[in-house]
């Protein structure tokens, strides 16, 4: 049973509603969306009166849902479910390829896959040291030494690894394994799902070979409902009267599952069709038909393979492959185009841009001028190569993380390189010199530039603390050179959306700087000039939660704090004078022991406070 509750209800009132389902005995899953908050109802809801509940003031319409799954249904969690592994996401837009052996046989065998499949593009290693065969007598894997092999194989290539439980008992030799899988054959081992719901590691649930969707979404159900929401499913075949194949495809599972679950799909062609020359069209028809993923055996020797050897692609095959999924996820549009993206600038805000694009999928050029730190990030894996002229040349979208005058600097000397159909955005504190000077570069080249400034960070700087998540749900203020362009704002927005902002905020470059004076510049200077009271030596045990906040920023990049407060020097002497004067009227208050003054002042600065919160 699903309860939509009616926009502007307040958190206390569905608080309320909350406790009352709960003393029913119900168990409750709220999802707040953007526009609708709606509470899954999960239990036994047969004793609830329908008409009970719609009486209520904050209760716009209740729904019983004949599905049986619960937290695996899109209807009461319509916002698509990303699954990050080590900082790789996979559902939602994301989609990644795992590939590498059916099984691990040696040291040297599950390397060279690894290390070959990674070179073409694969992000996940899977290889199976547990191995389910139909018969006793066939090679069962190298239990614990194949996961050994494959933990080696993830130190050597930074690949996060995929490998089958089967029994729960083994469970504590999987402690390092990123992506447990529970196989075909366990799909309905109920007691092994109870268990793995209760990690929180991601678990891929594939489908058995005869079992319905229904059931599918059944069995994500035990591990969803024990706490772990970090489910993956995977259609790989299932049995009917066809010989030619191992088992057939269900591409159908495909949209079906779309539209019941929010629950991330992969494919394993591999297992579905048993015949390696058959697998990458149906790996291709999976991508068309909207897969988050692919699962696929590759093996340096298929002959030789210990365990399905048939249905194996040789890393070259695999690798010709792996261009062509790129090919179908750009042409069949709902998927986006990797774009090639140039950063100029590796400190927190580059670096985190450039981990943010890698993870989406995107290749990364990087601009930096220490090189140890290019070389850093590009061992790390955050970006993939030097930007250079000819790179530049290539890119779909560059993204300026320098200060001020070096952003300027560097379009007055690689504006030339810069192709028509680039979007180049800066990330400037201060917008309007760096805006003018972009627009102008803009209009003599022919590229685009828009005016940029995430409302990110944190009090650290440098690339050592970037992160990929730096920018999600965050507002990104956006200074394009014209506003009634809604193709142009589309545009910007969709080549924004690997870094998950939660809004973009458009304005212009005077409006930013006046805004930023106040917002950001101002609570920079207070908390620096606050900390130099000589006081501030002895503030241990002495200082709680309003010395912290209010010194939190005074820890700030000097360099870059003095260029960004002389760019916008008119505007801060304007805060700053409003702020002395504000000052001045505390002290006289004091001076003059005038309480009521005193308490008026205090008073007009909480019921302001009070005012813009609620807005
Ligand atoms: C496997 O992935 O190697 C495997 C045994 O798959 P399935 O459980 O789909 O047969
Ligand atoms: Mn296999």
């Amino acid at each position: 049973m699903i309860a939509l509750v009616k926009q502007g209800a307040n958190e206390q009132q569905i608080e309320n509603l909350l406790s009352w389902f709960h003393s029913r005995g119900l168990k409750t899953h709220v999802s707040v969306g953007e526009f609708q908050t709606i509470i899954g109802l999960i239990g036994d809801t047969s004793q609830i009166d329908i008409d009970l509940l719609e009486g209520l003031e904050i209760v716009a319409s209740v729904k019983r849902i004949s599905e049986p799954f619960k937290n695996a249904n899109r209807k009461f969690h319509p916002e698509d479910t990303v699954v990050d592994i080590c900082g790789l996401k996979i559902g939602g837009g994301h989609f990644q390829v795992i590939a590498g052996p059916c099984s691990v046989e040696s040291a040297e065998q599950i390397l060279s896959v690894a290390e070959s499949v990674k070179a073409s593009g694969a992000a996940l290693l899977r290889g199976g040291a547990f191995k389910p065969r139909t018969s006793p007598y066939s090679f069962q894997g190298l239990g614990a030494e194949g996961l050994d092999l494959l933990m080696e194989a993830k130190e050597k290539t930074g690949m996060p690894i995929v490998t089958e439980i089967m029994n729960a008992e083994h469970l504590p030799l999987f402690e390092q394994v990123d992506v447990i899988q529970v196989g075909a054959r366990n799909m309905q081992n109920y007691e092994l799902l109870k268990e793995l719901g209760r990690l929180r590691k991601p678990i891929l649930l594939k489908r058995g070979f005869a079992n319905t969707l229904q059931e599918l979404l059944m069995s994500a159900e035990y591990i969803l409902s024990e706490g772990n929401q970090d489910v993956i499913l995977c259609e790989r075949g299932i049995r009917t009267f066809e010989t030619y194949t191992r088992n057939t495809l269900d591409l159908s599972a495909l949209p079906v599952l779309r539209e019941l679950t929010h629950l991330p799909v992969i494919v394993d062609p591999s297992h579905a069709i048993g015949v390696s020359r058959y697998v990458s069209p149906m790996a291709l028809a999976a991508v068309a038909g909207g897969a988050d993923g692919l699962i696929i055996e590759v093996h340096n020797d298929p002959p030789n393979a210990a365990c399905d050897g048939a249905q194996s692609l040789t890393p070259e095959q695999f690798a010709d492959l792996a261009v062509k999924i790129k090919r179908i996820r750009e042409a069949v549009g709902q998927q986006m185009k990797i774009m090639n993206v140039g950063i100029i600038g590796l400190g927190l805000i580059g670096g985190s841009f450039a981990k943010a694009y890698k993870a989406a999928g995107h290749t990364v050029f990087a601009g930096e001028i220490d090189e140890s730190i290019l070389e850093f990030a590009i061992l790390s894996g955050a970006v993939d190569e030097p930007l250079d002229e000819d790179t530049l040349r290539t890119c779909d979208l560059i993204l300026i993380a320098l200060y001020p005058r070096a952003a300027i600097e560097f379009l007055d000397e690689s504006a030339r390189y810069i192709s028509e159909d680039t979007m180049v955005i800066d990330c400037c504190g201060t917008k309007k010199n760096i805006c003018a000077a972009g627009f102008e570069a803009a209009e003599r080249y022919g590229f685009s530039f828009v005016g940029g400034h995430p409302m990110a960070g944190i009090e650290r700087s440098g690339f050592k603390y970037s992160k990929a998540n730096m920018f999600k749900g965050t507002s990104m203020i956006v200074v394009p050179p014209y506003y009634d362009d809604i193709m142009f704002l589309d545009r910007i927005k969709r080549m924004l959306a690997p870094a998950e902002f939660g809004r973009l905020t458009i304005t212009t470059a005077e409006k930013h700087d006046a805004m930023i004076a106040f917002t950001s510049q101002m609570a920079h200077l207070v908390s620096n000039a606050f900390i130099k009271s000589p006081t501030v030596l002895e503030h241990k045990g002495f200082s709680a939660g309003s010395y912290k906040d209010l010194t939190r920023v005074a820890w700030l990049n000097e360099q870059m704090w003095a260029e960004l407060f002389l760019e916008n020097r008119d505007n801060l002497l304007y805060e700053l004078d409003l702020l002395l004067d504000s000052l001045g009227k505390y002290k006289d208050a004091l001076i003059e022991k005038d309480f009521d003054h005193l308490q008026a002042l205090l008073y007009d600065g909480k019921r302001l406070k009070e005012e813009v919160d609620r807005r």
